[in-house]
């Protein structure tokens, strides 16, 4: 069994027939749930036609800081519209990405602190991309609250090691960071989620992120159509694909595939509340 926390089968990179034969073969797969990701308002509709077509697929909405000029009371009122559909699982993706977009730091920074506070005003998981920018975006996530006692009530804790930890259910994203800084989220209650460098072979860092991050705190996901895994690096990336980051993950915590699968997809339920 194995979950996709993070993928975009809605995007205009794939064809209607692709998008069509992607489904196909996600149905016939070991994948039990794909959460597909909007960036910004037409995508994050797109995300839930999706999943009204099939049942494996749920929605996450929001506007991508590269749209972060698109951000204004019309379209927030527009994403806060949509994330009440009952498929819509998360306000994302959301955050910083200062590699991108160096010249609109403020707007940036602007656009994620009211997402953070509509996610936490709709008490709903927040999916984030982060890139150059990791130590302002926790910062801002805790000055916003996304880790406040009053949000982390809201959501049962998880057990880690057998311990009731607070979860926050706040999502890093295809995480880059380094491994302290991943042990730091995880005790304010965010949870890791990682995909193709996971597998790359100069993907070393984000290997000991995943050995650090204790299982119960990780998420496994795509990005499709981008970063694919090792051995199809390179190619389109497509939500099947999860199946190499997930071996790789097993491998890093010397579990088999299957348990790793299992706990992976058992995670990926909890956090975004898919109760079947
Ligand atoms: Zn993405």
């Amino acid at each position: 069994m194995l979950f996709d926390a993070h993928t975009h089968l809605n995007f205009e990179e794939f064809s209607e027939d692709e998008r069509a034969e992607l489904a196909r073969t996600i149905s016939e797969s070991d994948l039990a749930f794909i959460i597909d990701v909007g960036d910004n308002t037409a995508s994050s509709s797109k995300a839930i036609e999706d999943a009204e077509k099939y049942p494996w697929c749920y929605a996450a909405v929001g506007i991508h800081p590269q749209h972060a000029n698109s951000v204004c009371d019309e379209t927030l009122l527009e994403i806060e519209k949509l994330a009440a559909h009952p498929k819509v699982k998360a306000i994302g993706e959301i955050g910083l990405d200062f590699y991108y977009g160096k010249d609109n730091k403020e707007e940036q920074i602007e656009a994620f602190r009211k997402q953070i506070r509509l996610a936490n005003r709709l008490r709903m998981p927040i999916m984030i991309h982060t890139r150059d920018a990791n130590q302002l975006t926790m910062d801002i996530l805790t000055e916003e609250g996304a880790f406040s006692e009053e949000r982390i009530g809201w959501f049962p804790p998880r057990l880690i090691d057998g311990k009731e930890s607070p979860d926050a259910r706040v999502q890093l994203h295809c995480y880059s960071g380094s491994p302290e800084l991943a042990l730091e989220y995880v005790k304010k209650g965010a949870t890791i989620s990682l995909g193709g460098p996971v597998t790359f072979k100069n993907g070393r860092k984000a290997m000991e992120v995943a050995r650090a991050v204790p299982i119960e705190a990780l998420l496994s996901e795509t990005d499709a159509p981008y970063m694919a895994p090792e051995p199809l690096r390179g190619r389109q990336n497509r939500s099947e694909y999860v199946e190499h980051v997930v071996r790789r993950i097993a491998l890093l915590h010397n579990m088999s595939f299957e348990e790793t699968g299992r706990i992976l997809t058992e995670n990926g339920k909890r956090f975004f509340e898919i109760d079947e």
